[in-house]
C-alpha cells in the first residue's frame, strides 16, 4: 500500500543518506549510502520514502497540496548535527578574536580578564528573555549553514539560578526555533571569581546543588565537565560527571583541549558518551576511548580560531577504532564560525579525514553522540525530515566563504529560504 507524502524532494543527482547502523567507525565512517537519481517523500515531519525516483509512485501517495522540492540535480544530504556548542549567553568578546591574531594565548586572554570570566559577568545579569532574544540569530545562523539539530551547554552562570536560567533559555529556544535543541548542563566550565581560592567548595556547590537542581526540574540531559590544566582536574571532573549520573544527567567531558589534561580517561572512567576536543589526546587515551566504544567530538574551528598549531587526531581517532563526531563549538571566544560545513572542511584538509568521513562525523555520529541516532542524523523511513540541498557536489560543501546550500528541511518544512535571516552578533 501507498504510504501518504505531504511533501516531496525530487530532482537530486545523488543522496547521501548516511543510513544503516551507528555509531560508525573504523573504515565503515566512510559509508555515506550514497543513491543515484533517489527521491524522499516525508509525511508529518517524517520520511516515509527514500528511493529510486522512478519507483516514487508505486511506493507513495502525493497529497494534492504537497510540497515539492526540486533539487536541481543537486544532491541531499541529512540535516546537520551540531553536538558541542555554547550558543547561549551574553555580551561580547569579538574582540579577543583580534587579541589572538595580534597574538595573545587563550590562557593570555583570560588572564587579562577576557576569557570565560568575562562571558559569566555578562550572563548573570541577563534575563531568560534576554538570553533567548540573543541566542535566536545565532540559531538562524546555523540553520543558514545546514544545522536542524544542536547541542547547546550552560556553563555561563556558574551560579545555580544562573545556570538554570541558561539551560530555561535553551529549553525555550526549543520550543520557539525550527532548529531542535538538546541541553547541557557545564556547571563545571570554570571556576567562578568568588570560588577563585575554594575549588572544594565549587565542586560541592556544582555536585550537591546545581546537579540535583538540574535534574529534579529537567532541564538538561547531558552533564559535562571542563577537564583542563588550571580548570578541572580529572579527580574532580570524574567526581562531578559521578554525580551527574547518579541524577541522570549522561556524562560528556570537554577533554585534552590545550593540553594532555586527561580528559579522556575521564570520559572512560565516567561512561561518557562523548569525548570533545581530544586536541591533545595522548596514544593510549585513544586507544581506551576505542576500547570503551566514547565517541571523539572533533572542534577543529576551535582549534582554528584559538590558533593552537595543531588538530586533533583524527586518523588516528578513525583507524584506531573511535566514532568520530564534528561540532562547531559554536562560543562567544574561539567559537566564530557556526557552520558544520566548516568543519567539514578543516576535517578534510587540517585532520586528513576523508569527504565521506567528515559527512558521517556531522550527520550520524554527531546524532549518536547526542543518543538522538533514532530520530536524526540519516535520511531513512521512520527518522526525521531534516535535509540539506546542496547545489553541486559534496566538495562543494568546502567551499570556505560561499554557501552551496541552497534548502534547508527541518521535519518537513522548508525552513531555508526563509524571508529573512538576520546578522549573528
Ligand atoms: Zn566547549
Amino acid at each position: 500500500m501507498a504510504a501518504d507524502a505531504d511533501l516531496v524532494v525530487t530532482c537530486a543527482r545523488l543522496v547521501a543518506t548516511c543510513a544503516g547502523p551507528a555509531p560508525r567507525r573504523g573504515t565503515a565512517q566512510r559509508q555515506i549510502g550514497a543513491l543515484a537519481d533517489a527521491a524522499i517523500a516525508a509525511c508529518d515531519g517524517h520520511i516515509v520514502y527514500v528511493g529510486p525516483a522512478a519507483d516514487l509512485p508505486a511506493h507513495v501517495h502525493l497529497h494534492h497540496d504537497a510540497v515539492r522540492v526540486d533539487a536541481g540535480g543537486g544532491l541531499v544530504v541529512p540535516g546537520f548535527v551540531d553536538p558541542h556548542t555554547h550558543a547561549v549567553y551574553a555580551g561580547d568578546r569579538r574582540d579577543e578574536l583580534r587579541q589572538r591574531i595580534d597574538g595573545a594565548t587563550y590562557e593570555a586572554v583570560a588572564a587579562a580578564g577576557g576569557g570565560i570570566a568575562s562571558t559569566v559577568a555578562a550572563t548573570r545579569t541577563a534575563s531568560v528573555d534576554a538570553l533567548v532574544t540573543a541566542a535566536r540569530p545565532r540559531l538562524n545562523t546555523m540553520l543558514a549553514c545546514g544545522t536542524t539539530t544542536c547541542e547547546i551547554k550552560s556553563g555561563y552562570g556558574l551560579t545555580t539560578d544562573a545556570e538554570v536560567a541558561q539551560l530555561r533559555a535553551i529549553a525555550a529556544l526549543d520550543a520557539a526555533h525550527p532548529v531542535d535543541t538538546v541541553a547541557t548542563f557545564l556547571g563545571a566550565h570554570d571556576l567562578p571569581p568568588e570560588y577563585r581560592w575554594d575549588r572544594t567548595g565549587y565542586v560541592t556547590l556544582v555536585k550537591d546543588e546545581m546537579v540535583p537542581r538540574v535534574a529534579q526540574e529537567r532541564l538538561a540531559t547531558w552533564c559535562d565537565v571542563f577537564c583542563e590544566r588550571g580548570v578541572f582536574r580529572p579527580d574532580e571532573a570524574l567526581d562531578i560527571l559521578q554525580a551527574g549520573s547518579r541524577a541522570g544527567l549522561r556524562p560528556r567531558v570537554h577533554a585534552d583541549e590545550l593540553s594532555a589534561s586527561g580528559g579522556a580517561y575521564v570520559a572512560v572512567a565516567a561512561g561518557a558518551r562523548s569525548a570533545d576536543h581530544l586536541v591533545f589526546v595522548e596514544a593510549a587515551g585513544v586507544r581506551a576511548l576505542a576500547d570503551a566504544g566514547v565517541c571523539a567530538v572533533l572542534l577543529p574551528s576551535a582549534a582554528f580560531y584559538l590558533k593552537l598549531g595543531r588538530y586533533a587526531p583524527a586518523r588516528s581517532l578513525i583507524d584506531t577504532g573511535v566514532p568520530v563526531a564534528l561540532g562547531t563549538d559554536r562560543n562567544p571566544g574561539g567559537g566564530l564560525s557556526p557552520s558544520m560545513p566548516f568543519a567539514m572542511a578543516l576535517a578534510c584538509f587540517a585532520m586528513d579525514m576523508t569527504l565521506e568521513e567528515a559527512l558521517v562525523a556531522a550527520t550520524l555520529n554527531a546524532a549518536w553522540s547526542l543518543d538522538l541516532d533514532d530520530r536524526v542524523g540519516s535520511l531513512e523511513p521512520g527518522k526525521q525530515m531534516d535535509a540539506v540541498v546542496i547545489d553541486g557536489d559534496l566538495i562543494d560543501l568546502l567551499r570556505v566563504g560561499i554557501s552551496a546550500i541552497r534548502i534547508v528541511i527541518k521535519q518537513g518544512r522548508v525552513v531555508i529560504p526563509s524571508a529573512a535571516v538576520p546578522g549573528d552578533p
